[in-house]
């Protein structure tokens, strides 16, 4: 699923292709991902607009409008953006489709119609309108330590959670937990100022460094966890077959040996 490293990647992504050209066209493939709108309002609130600049919050991508207003984009459980220039290549399960002035398209594809769009007046009204945490990028160590004090859960859980923190999803969860050496059902409440300040330190850096990567697992540094989390994986630090554990509906991996506490 698309966490903070894939959306910011995407974010970028945009930027680089699809900021200041004038919107020529929409058309929506899928109307059942539009949120609190129709394929008409869509088409009428871009029409004739550019996206002037871009956000992100957690895992959603906001491109602003010209005119005010952002369109937003969630992409559910593998989502991702395409632009390109001939109608010919349109990828499978594109869901919308933006034509440019200059003739380029930008695709939304989302092979599982698990994502979503919707337009709104501010960021702000997609946070409150969702019950969005902070974005886990924009939390500050003394508000994190705060936070994540406060939880009587299990560690996992509590960053898979967007309300807590936004951004942070299966994936980059069992990183963090990695990375800083605590099991994924470690209470965070129960943990020494020293441990959270350890443990936020770590999710800073690894979602700076799965950015440089562009979130591909493949450009991941040697000692992540990602690339090995299967059945029968090892430990990248210290060779240990990888464990897993049930937090809800999601399978955490982690390492029996450098995770104990
Ligand atoms: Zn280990």
């Amino acid at each position: 699923m698309p966490e903070l490293p894939d959306v910011e990647t995407f974010r970028r992504y945009a930027n680089a292709t699809s900021l200041h050209q004038r919107i020529e066209h929409t058309r929506m493939e899928s109307p059942e991902l539009l949120k609190g709108t129709s394929p008409q309002g869509l088409g009428r609130a871009l029409k004739g607009r550019t996206f002037a600049s871009s956000r992100r919050h957690g895992k959603y991508l906001l491109l602003a409008l010209d005119s005010g207003g952002w369109l937003v984009m969630h992409f559910g459980m593998s989502g991702e953006l395409k632009y390109f220039q001939d109608r010919r290549d349109t990828p499978d399960y594109t869901r919308l489709l933006i034509r440019f002035g200059n003739g380029r398209l930008l695709a939304y594809i989302a092979p599982r119609k698990l994502g979503g769009i919707s337009l709104v007046d501010t960021p702000q009204e997609l946070i409150e309108g969702r019950d969005l945490g902070p974005d886990a990028l924009e939390l500050g160590e003394k508000e994190f330590i705060e936070l994540a004090g406060r939880h009587h859960g299990g560690a996992k859980s509590w960053f898979m959670d967007q309300k807590n923190i936004a951004g942070i999803g299966n994936i980059y969860s069992d990183e963090i937990l990695f990375q800083a050496g605590i099991h994924p059902k470690a209470v965070l409440g129960n943990m020494e100022e020293a441990d959270l300040r350890r443990l936020y330190k770590k999710m800073r850096s690894v979602l700076r460094r799965a950015i440089s990567a562009h979130a591909d697992p493949e450009r991941m540094p040697a000692g992540f966890l990602l690339p090995h989390r299967r059945q029968g994986g090892r430990c990248p630090k210290c060779g240990s077959t990888l464990a897993k554990s049930r937090t809800g509906a999601r399978t955490a991996w982690y390492c029996p040996a450098c995770q104990k506490h």
